[in-house]
């Protein structure tokens, strides 16, 4: 078992990925068991960047391997914004909520079949000696009308599955999990990883 550390503040995106990775031969370390580790910053042009960015400056402080999520959600009617941006849409600091309300108030006059949006996740992992890997995973969706759900976090209250009838925040965690956009990408690093840890 290789423990791996998490590069993330993000006490979701750390239990979805300690969930998907399940049974995988790694054990997920959270950063913020580090004290005094730096700040993990996103300041690339492309979400590979940023991922492989967090990862390094894990695997660096901590001399292990470590691994990153840098995750966007790309809304067609906006020309994929937030994208990139989608931590800080409605501003620096802001809340989950202020990026939701920001986000439905661009959307509002915008008819159903033009609120087409697509979730995308990369993740990187990379070695003590800074080798890096990089999986992508997308899952293409609506963005609903209003607020619909109480589950998750950030944008999952906005993001229609047309196919289920619901958001993700109206579905189980063990559903989300199993078919969202990071489950596509932690599918992937699953597949890679006996062979790159056991190098
Ligand atoms: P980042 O990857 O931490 O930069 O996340 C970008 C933004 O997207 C943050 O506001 C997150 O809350 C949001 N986000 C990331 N992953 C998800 C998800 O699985 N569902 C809903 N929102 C998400």
């Amino acid at each position: 078992m290789k423990e791996v550390v998490f590069a993330t503040n993000n006490r979701h995106k750390f239990e979805e990925i300690s969930a998907m990775l399940k049974g995988a031969p790694v054990r997920l370390i959270p950063f913020w068991d580090y004290p005094d580790a730096p700040e993990l910053k996103e300041e690339g042009v492309t979400y590979a960047e940023n991922a492989v960015h967090k990862a390094l400056t894990a695997a660096r402080f901590t001399g292990q391997w470590a691994l990153g999520d840098d995750t966007g959600l790309e809304v067609d009617a906006l020309n994929g914004r937030p994208g990139l941006y989608s931590a800080r849409f409605a501003g620096e600091g802001v809340t989950f909520a202020d990026n939701r309300r920001k986000l439905l108030r661009l959307m509002e006059s915008v008819p159903t079949v033009k609120r087409t949006a697509t979730f995308r996740t990369v993740l990187a992992l990379v070695s003590p000696s800074g080798e890096t890997h990089v999986v992508e995973g997308v899952l293409s969706g609506r963005i609903a009308d209003k607020e619909q759900g109480t589950g998750g976090f950030g944008y999952d209250a906005l993001f229609y599955l047309p196919k289920l009838g619901k958001t993700y925040a109206e579905i189980s965690t063990e559903e989300k999990n199993r078919i969202s956009h990071r489950a596509r990408a932690a599918q992937k690093m699953r597949e890679l990883l006996p062979a790159l840890i056991d190098a």
